[in-house]
């Protein structure tokens, strides 16, 4: 199953200075790939699922690499490199610095609503360059950001609302952790729907 996901900006919903280099690359689309029992169970935890993979375009050799078929079954890949899981923050960091569009070099492999969640909260942070110094608060950006595209691509996904709310609500309860680990107050997740199609409009292109 190969999906073309819409995914536009999101406005800048955290403090400046959160992000030196916020929206440096307007995000446009992400190209998901699932095998057809992918699974829709919206259980989520901090961690990053299994089976969750970008998979490189090209090669890009300056980012950690592993082989794709290694974490992305069902997929018929063979030697195709996908991003090494532990190389988000390079990927943040050296597409923004060689000004590299994710999605020219990108798209994601999973097989679970868990893996799509992350994925999506990845996406966003390669389209925002920022220290990661304020973990919470970056983090929070990232989220509701992949909440906002998970809810705008509901029908290609095949995402309801319970499942939606469901994950916004762990997706909160995530989020006040780390705020907690920070000193912070509780940031404002959960979202409502009405929040996040709101953005959702004020980024559809006009004309
Ligand atoms: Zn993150």
């Amino acid at each position: 199953m190969r999906t073309i996901l819409e995914t536009p900006p999101v406005p800048l919903l955290v403090p400046h200075g959160v992000f030196d280099a916020f929206g440096w690359c307007p995000s446009r689309t992400l190209e998901w790939r699932a095998p057809d029992a992918w699974s829709r169970e919206a259980r989520l935890t901090a961690d990053n699922p299994p089976r969750m993979v970008f998979v490189m375009k090209t090669d890009v050799p300056f980012l950690p690499r592993e082989l794709a078929r290694l974490h992305a079954v069902g997929l018929g890949l063979d030697r195709e490199w996908a991003l090494a899981p532990y190389g988000i923050d390079d990927a943040t960091d050296e597409l923004y610095a060689r000004r590299l569009r994710p999605d020219d070099a990108l798209w994601l492999a999973a097989d679970s609503l868990a893996g799509l969640f992350w994925g999506l909260h990845d996406w966003a942070h390669f389209h925002n360059h920022g220290p990661f110094t304020r973990r919470a608060w970056t983090e929070h950006q990232c989220d509701a950001t992949a909440l906002a595209w998970l809810w705008g691509n509901r029908r290609a996904i095949g995402l309801d609302r319970p499942a939606w709310d469901s994950l916004s609500a762990a997706a909160e309860r995530i989020g006040a952790e780390r705020f907690r680990e920070e000193g912070l107050g509780v940031p404002p997740l959960p979202l409502d729907v009405a929040t996040v199609e709101q953005w959702l409009v004020r980024s559809a292109p006009r004309g």
